[in-house]
């Protein structure tokens, strides 16, 4: 092995990049982390909760000493009309509980910790660089170029986020198309602890998720998000990308939308803008995955296309840090027979569906081909407000028995009981 050459060079310092470097230095393997952002983070944003479990396997207590914010106890899922708000709430004091189930955090504060274990378990971490390109030799991956350097390594990691240039490089995946990706946009809106615990029934630094569907994307697939955060609120939209573009609205003016919408408007109400993001968010989906590994190659986290959006649910931070754990062990395995192969690499599958990666993406493989039925986005949102508000409506007008309300607004909204049924039926087995 040339003295020059890296066991594994890692392209990407977000959380699938930086646990698989973490857990190859550990190792003691020779690794080189490599980050275009000036520092691990910088570039990055999401909704803002990341669920616990994969980390908690890979640094126990990881809490302790991360950068977290507020543990995730409290849970509002909203159905939204332009002048109604149905909510279900959930609230659950075992998810404070040590493991805290969920945390909401910032991802420039994570990541940069996340990285600095990597470093300090001797990784070489190296910000403010951009991978260019693969260095290939007969179809085989053997290192990167960056500018004018080229890095040799036995193994490359892909985990260059959603549109991973690097994996289409080494010819395992296509440029995603905007029917593949949906579009994501964030305000972290600043407020006091105080204010955000009475406006959310909070206490001490629990915290509240609420996802909202319906009229925050005018009825486009989609959602939109609220999370707390110590002192503030981290409030944003995720929008089908394709959809966005075929009606030509702006993503900024719905976010503007959204936030005066008379259900969001009092949680965020003397709140300051502090902050401004946006990002692509793959949904390709398991049935259409990419490649996950090649000659010398292996793809780890968005990259290779590792999201759940269920609606009531995102994961993807938990996902990429599972995805790298099980890259590491595939780079570690390998290293111990000096096999890199295409053969040696492909235990990454195995490894996929030991570290929860692969069943859980085929547990909901169905997930995102369902969420495209445009009714979930108007016409549910709709019937729902619409009953739940008759429900607590006296007016003088005679009333009618529950089931007589129900089946008179199911009668208004046009839809037939068998198709809500048949709905019913595929939601429930999709998500
Ligand atoms: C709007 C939105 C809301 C979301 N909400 C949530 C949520 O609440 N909970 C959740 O769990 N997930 C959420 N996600 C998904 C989550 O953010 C991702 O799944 C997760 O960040 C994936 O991690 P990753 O390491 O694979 O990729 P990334 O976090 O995208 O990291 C990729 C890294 O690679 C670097 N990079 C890219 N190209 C190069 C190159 N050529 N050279 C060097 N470096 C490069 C980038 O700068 C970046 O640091 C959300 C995503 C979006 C967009």
């Amino acid at each position: 092995m040339a003295e020059d050459r890296y066991t594994a060079i890692i392209i990407g310092a977000g959380p699938a990049g930086s646990t698989a470097a973490y857990l190859l230095a550990k190792a003691g393997l020779d690794v080189l982390l490599i980050e275009k952002g000036a520092t691990p983070g910088s570039k990055n944003m999401f909704g803002g909760r990341m669920y616990s479990h994969a980390l908690q396997r890979v640094i126990p207590n990881f809490w302790e000493e991360a950068p977290t914010e507020r543990a995730v106890v409290k849970e509002i899922i909203t159905f939204l009309t332009e002048d109604r708000g149905v909510s279900l709430t959930c609230q659950d004091e075992n998810w404070a509980k040590s493991p805290s189930h969920s945390f909401t955090l910032f991802r420039a504060e994570f990541d940069a910790w996340l990285a600095a274990k990597a470093e300090e378990a001797g990784a070489m971490v190296a910000c403010g660089i951009r991978v260019d390109d693969l260095l290939l030799d007969k179809g085989r991956v053997i290192g990167v170029r960056a500018g004018d350097d080229e890095l040799l390594a036995e193994v490359v990691i892909a985990a260059d986020g959603t549109n991973s240039l690097m994996a289409q490089k080494a010819g395992l995946r296509e440029e995603l198309q905007p029917s593949e990706v949906a579009a994501g946009v964030k305000q972290v809106i600043e407020l006091s602890p105080d204010i955000i615990n009475e406006r959310f029934q909070l206490t001490g630094e629990q915290g509240a998720a609420c996802l909202l569907v319906g009229a925050c994307t005018r009825g486009m697939p989609g959602g939109g998000f609220l999370y707390t955060n110590r002192s503030s609120i981290s409030l944003g939209l995720v929008v089908k990308a394709a959809e966005l573009q075929r009606n030509q609205f702006r993503l900024n003016e719905l976010l503007e939308d959204f936030k005066a919408h008379p259900q969001i408007a009092p949680l965020i109400q003397g709140g300051r803008v502090a902050e401004y993001s946006a990002h692509l968010v793959p949904e390709t989906g398991w049935a259409r995955r990419p490649e996950l590994f090649g000659d010398g190659i292996l793809v780890a986290g968005d990259a290779a296309g590792l999201v759940i959006n269920l609606g009531y649910l995102v994961r993807g931070m938990d996902l990429a840090i599972a995805s790298g754990e099980a890259a590491a062990k595939t780079v570690i395995e390998a290293a111990a027979k000096q096999d890199f192969s295409r053969q040696a690499l492909s235990r990454y599958h195995d490894w996929l569906k030991e570290c929860q990666v692969w069943p859980e993406m085929e547990t909901y493989r169905r997930a995102p081909q369902f969420l495209e039925n445009p009714e979930l986005y108007t016409g549910y949102p709709d019937l729902i407000g619409r009953a739940v508000s008759h429900l607590f409506t006296v007016n003088g007008t005679p009333s009618v028995h529950l089931l007589t309300k129900l089946l008179n607004q199911l009668k208004e909204s046009q839809m037939s009981l068998f198709k809500v049924a048949g709905d019913a039926w595929k939601g429930g087995r999709s998500l």
